[in-house]
């Protein structure tokens, strides 16, 4: 189908949202909501980003809701087409980047084999601004030369052909970034130990990465599953595994909690109340400590 009168000005801009502080929207994904006339989010795209909705565009969230299933894949092609063919300045708004485990590639796919206009507006992507967020650099001089960004999803132990590609990941070197990983922690690291990576490597878990409810969890490969469990992170979280964890235990260790959140997050002010001696919030859980 070619492009008609019908969606002359209608088209679809993909969002990347960034990890969730509107103030790491990139100036581009602001104008973008800001003129939209639909937009079209998932669950991962919070409250303050979403305030930023004009109050007369159409809001269609997609993601899931209450828990229940998400709008399944075909749905959010046929409701993206629907309302660019309508005319409409459509934005489909996603966590992070839109195109790092976002499908946001099928998406672009879909609506240029219509012939609808489509763009891309690139994220800053929570594998990377996570991290360092959580003062974890992915890459560091001396620690680490590269980082290999994955999803935690697949990794299920049984499927040979997974394990062994984990098992290159646990041999890889490097900084591991695992996305989805939350609910299968205890696998993903026992996987990675059980194919050679030293039990005793540095790992960190960070849940709400630019946000308010910020945490972060530092340990090992070994001790890391039960000391999230301790400390009641939720999603999103993701993973962090390599010696790069270090920098950020060595960053407190210089300047501290308190002083620390002020080089890093524009939301340290907000989190004002949390910095007490002993809360989870961005103090660094001495999980650690097992380590030899
Ligand atoms: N396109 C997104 C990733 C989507 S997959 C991006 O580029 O960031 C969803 C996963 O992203 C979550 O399970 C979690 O692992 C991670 N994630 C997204 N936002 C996060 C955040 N603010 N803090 C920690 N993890 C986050």
């Amino acid at each position: 189908m070619n492009a008609t009168h019908a969606h002359r000005k209608g088209r679809v801009s993909l969002v990347g949202a960034g990890p969730g502080d509107p103030e790491l929207l990139t100036l581009r994904a602001w104008r973008r909501i800001q003129d939209a006339e639909t937009v079209c989010y998932d669950q991962l795209v919070g409250d303050p980003i979403l305030g930023l909705i004009p109050n007369d565009a159409r809001r269609i969230p997609v993601g899931k809701v209450g828990g229940g299933p998400s709008t399944s894949q075909d749905e959010i092609h046929r409701i993206l087409a629907r309302e660019a063919l309508a005319g409409r300045r459509v934005v489909r708004l996603k966590g992070g980047d839109p195109f790092v485990f976002g499908r946001g590639g099928e998406e672009a796919l879909f609506l240029a084999r219509l012939g609808i206009p489509v763009e891309v507006v690139p994220g800053l992507s929570s594998a990377i601004a996570g991290p360092a967020a959580a003062a974890i650099p992915v890459t560091h001089r001396g620690l680490s030369t590269s980082v290999t960004i994955v999803t935690g999803a697949a990794a299920r132990g049984a499927d040979p052909a997974l394990r062994e590609s984990w098992a290159h990941l646990a041999r890889a070197g490097g900084t591991l970034v695992v996305l989805m990983s939350l609910r299968r922690l205890q696998t993903i690291l026992d996987t990675l130990t059980a194919a050679g990576l030293p039990a005793n490597t540095p790992a960190a878990m960070v849940q709400a990465a630019t946000l308010d409810d910020q945490r972060v969890v530092t340990g090992t490969a070994a001790c890391l599953p039960q000391a999230v469990a301790t400390a009641g992170l939720g999603s999103p979280a993701l993973l962090v595994v390599g010696e790069v964890v270090r920098v950020r235990d060595q960053l407190h260790t210089l300047v501290g909690p308190l002083a620390f959140e002020q080089l890093g997050q524009n939301v340290a002010s907000a989190r004002g109340g949390h910095d007490a001696p002993g809360d989870a919030g961005d103090t660094p859980i001495h999980a650690h400590d097992a380590r030899p």
